[in-house]
């Protein structure tokens, strides 16, 4: 029993935080919007312990692959057609 955790020294990367989900982020497993340029969990491999907060699509403009976060997903329906299933 007792008060653990109150006052946690060291937070001072307060950057390295996902804008979507709001849990931290670490440095491999990060993409950076498309649209709105924030950071987001994106997990580069199948084990990665973070679900995935964005999802990759393919720029036809650019001939690229780029990233989106899933709030922006949602507010542009046209680039759904685009998405890429990263399974
Ligand atoms: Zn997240
Ligand atoms: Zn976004």
């Amino acid at each position: 029993m007792g008060l653990v955790g109150v006052a946690r020294e060291g937070e001072q990367n307060l950057a390295d935080i996902c804008d979507v989900c709001g849990k931290p982020l670490d440095e491999e497993n990060v993409s950076r919007c498309l649209m709105c340029g924030r950071r987001f969990h994106m997990a580069w491999s199948t084990d990665a312990p973070v679900g995935n907060c964005g999802r990759a699509f393919f720029d036809e403009r650019s001939s690229a692959l780029g990233f989106i976060c899933n709030p922006c997903v949602d507010e542009n329906r046209e680039i759904g057609g685009l998405l890429i299933d990263m399974g």
